[in-house]
């Protein structure tokens, strides 16, 4: 005796639902009747929140290359937003740098 109860065949009721959308192998093979029953696994994927993340509330005075800049980045892509906001500090001047 199996000790697994399979289910079956939701179009047929009559053969294991081996096949997805809980069909049997010759209820799945037949188009029509596959076309019937939806799929019930719809991939979704990994949500991207790396192409076009939301802007991020407010930007920030923080110079570029300061250690609260780089806090205020982390924060950013901590809670999915885009690290830039278009009103962000200043880049650094040239002349300042090293
Ligand atoms: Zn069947």
């Amino acid at each position: 005796m199996q000790g697994k109860v399979r289910a079956l065949c939701q179009h047929c009721h009559k053969c294991p639902a081996g096949r997805p959308r809980g069909l049997c192998w010759g209820c799945y093979r037949n188009l029509e009747i596959r076309n019937r029953y939806p799929r019930r696994f719809v991939p979704k994927g990994i949500p991207d929140r790396f192409c076009n993340p939301p802007l991020p509330p407010y930007p920030t005075r923080a110079p570029a290359g300061s250690r609260e800049k780089l806090a205020v980045l982390c924060i950013r892509a901590m809670l999915g937003y885009n690290l830039w906001h278009p009103d962000d500090g200043p880049p650094p001047d040239p002349s300042e740098l090293p």
